[in-house]
């Protein structure tokens, strides 16, 4: 029986990743290098762009749309999207740039889309469901063999496991859309090795670069001059700034302390240099990663304002959310009917949505329930009878994601809904027709009522009406339900003491 319980939970654990790829089996980046003409001018005139709102932040309008195969499954659970989120803001953070979710995330349904081999059929994918004014970003199984890619004309693609909190990928990859291009412009598909004298100039493939597909066949070329390491044609060559140094590695690679490459190479001229990991527009390892420079920011600044100004909003921009929510019901531990219960929490102030995790693991290994509500409750539906369930609940609005799940609080499902259970007979509940606002009378012959834990009135859909847990020392109390707004219909009187839990019927009359 509990070999059986292993293989299903194996088979579970290991269907749902199966076709996901590792972030180790993954390019780095299938954006197509070139250079857009709005950067080839931005670069020769930057003094000319945008200095007007040199100190604000821009708030920049997301779209987000949620891959998952045809018949649903696999799409990118909201705690990793909202920890990715977090992330790029927290990476834009120095450019003063803020992003929002601009609207609803967009679920769609593709097995061929959400594991699309090339970037043909991710072109089709945008271009079928880009939503304008905003910054266009679809999250995947496989994009195209890439961590992510970006189309100047449509959008942004990311693989799952390349979107964690610590991954600075989506950051890159809106480098891209916002014009930025590869530290090592020109070096793309590429291997560079030491031996060999470093030329001038390199040519590299810019399909795809431009819109449409009629760039395909031949596949055009560009030509990308080799920077110096001088600073003599930092303006013109690879990505066309001064203050990202050379770099010539077009690969992953590792770093050292400092953020540099171990690979050591030299310019056309012989000169020696590292390449700098801590860019995030190289291809250093993420933990090498942490900003954009003074130039890349300034540049990418000046395309919101310009070319991108209508993924910008004027805010303001929802508040950050600081307190953690409370778990109201159940309580920690509670009995509930299995055939469905509703789970509460407390408000936080910011916060506007909340993700809902239910599982019946502690650890949440595989969760029964995952869902985004805008409210402060949820009906669970039927569970299964006689298991323990976990809760926890993360709160967040369109602006601000950076927060934690609360911690997890337990429930125990029961069959409350039998009319016989075992000690039943021991209770007393009258009348058992009641008539709106007339009082309860519970009786317990030869017990008393302050052994008891917990009184709990469900409605027939095992919503918690009423709940008491402090009661006289008496074997007869009086009741007095809320009941004059309940609906008539068939409520259940659930009493749970430490020796077990019985439940009786009520009929409410009008
Ligand atoms: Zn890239």
């Amino acid at each position: 029986m509990r070999l059986t319980t292993l293989l299903v939970l194996l088979f579970i654990c290991c269907s749902a990743f199966a076709q996901e790829p590792a972030k180790s089996e993954l390019a780095r980046c299938g954006t197509p290098p070139g250079i857009s003409p709005w950067l080839r001018d931005y670069s020769s005139r930057p003094q000319d762009f945008a200095v007007d709102r040199s100190s604000d932040t821009l708030y920049v309008g997301l779209q987000v749309h949620l891959l998952a195969k045809d018949n649903g499954v696999g799409r990118f659970a909201p705690a990793r999207l909202l920890d990715a989120f977090c992330r790029l803001n927290a990476d834009f953070a120095p450019a003063r740039v803020w992003f929002y979710f601009k609207n609803d995330w967009n679920e769609i349904d593709s097995t061929a889309w959400y594991q699309h081999p090339d970037i043909v059929q991710g072109i089709e994918m945008m271009l079928a469901n880009n939503v304008p004014g905003a910054l266009n970003t679809y999250f995947a199984a496989n994009v195209a063999g890439n961590c992510g890619y970006n189309l100047p004309y449509a959008g942004v693609a990311m693989a799952h496991n390349c979107s964690g909190p610590n991954d600075h990928v989506w950051a890159h990859e809106v480098g891209h859309a916002l014009s930025l291009q590869h530290t090592f412009l020109g070096w793309d598909g590429k291997v560079y090795n030491a031996q060999n004298p470093t030329p001038d100039t390199l040519t590299y493939d810019y399909t795809y670069f431009h819109d449409t597909l009629d760039t395909q066949i031949p596949a055009p070329l560009d030509t990308a001059l080799v920077e110096y390491v001088d600073g003599s044609n930092c303006t013109v060559a690879a990505d066309l700034f001064c203050d990202t140094k050379p770099d010539y590695l077009s690969y992953g690679w590792d770093c050292d302390g400092q953020g540099y490459s171990l690979v050591q190479q030299k310019d056309p001229a012989g000169a020696v240099f590292y390449s700098d990991g801590t860019l995030f527009m190289s291809y250093a390892n993420d933990a090498c990663q942490n900003r954009f420079s003074d130039e890349q920011i300034a540049a990418l600044r000046a395309n919101l304002l310009t070319e991108k100004s209508g993924w910008l909003a004027a805010g303001p921009p929802q508040g950050d959310i600081i307190e953690t929510p409370e778990l109201l019901s159940p309580t920690d531990g509670q009995l509930v009917p299995a055939d469905g219960t509703v789970l509460e929490w407390s408000a936080v102030p910011n916060a506007t949505k909340y993700i809902v995790q239910v599982s019946r693991f502690s650890n949440f290994f595989v969760k029964e329930i995952e869902t985004v509500t805008t409210g402060t409750s949820l009906a669970t539906g039927p569970m299964i009878n006689n298991l323990t369930y976990y809760w926890r609940v993360r709160p967040f609005n369109d602006w601000f994601a950076c927060t934690n799940l609360t911690p997890s609080a337990s429930f125990k499902t029961a069959d409350l809904s039998s009319a016989i259970q075992p000690g039943t007979e021991e209770w007393r509940c009258y009348p058992t027709l009641l008539a709106p606002g007339q009082p309860l009378f519970l009786e317990i012959p030869g017990h008393r009522f302050n052994q008891l834990t917990r009184c709990t009135v469900y409605d027939a859909a095992g919503r918690a009406m009423w709940v008491n847990e402090d009661f006289p020392d008496a074997a007869t109390i009086q009741i007095d339900l809320p009941s004059v707004s309940w609906p008539a219909g068939i409520y259940r009187i659930v009493l749970v003491q430490e020796k077990g839990v019985n439940s009786l019927p009520v009929l409410l009359i009008r």
